[in-house]
């Protein structure tokens, strides 16, 4: 995993936000490394609860390859804390 990771040509501490190079400072590169670990990571379907099929469309746009459904989501993360308390309202099929 750390090889496959430094072979994308990123960084120990700060992962996929090592792109930024020494820019920005360290503290902030290490909170965008958090966000962009979880948009990489991947994710389960809320509907047939396929893991790794999940693909962002668009900026909060998430659909599955699995099942197909689309729903609305987190511009880096298919489930926000809205969704989690309003899936009816968040979530279309
Ligand atoms: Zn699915």
């Amino acid at each position: 995993m750390v090889d496959q990771v430094l072979l994308m040509g990123r960084t120990k501490v700060v992962g996929p936000a090592g792109r930024f190079g020494a820019r920005y400072g360290s503290t902030l590169r290490k909170k965008v490394r958090d966000v962009l670990l979880k948009r990489y990571s991947p994710q389960q379907c809320p509907f047939c609860g396929y893991t790794g099929g999940v693909v962002r469309v668009s900026v909060g746009l998430w659909t599955c390859r699995k099942c197909g459904a689309v729903w609305a989501g987190g511009a880096y993360y298919h489930r926000t804390e809205i969704s989690k308390y309003f899936p009816k309202v968040v979530v279309r099929e």
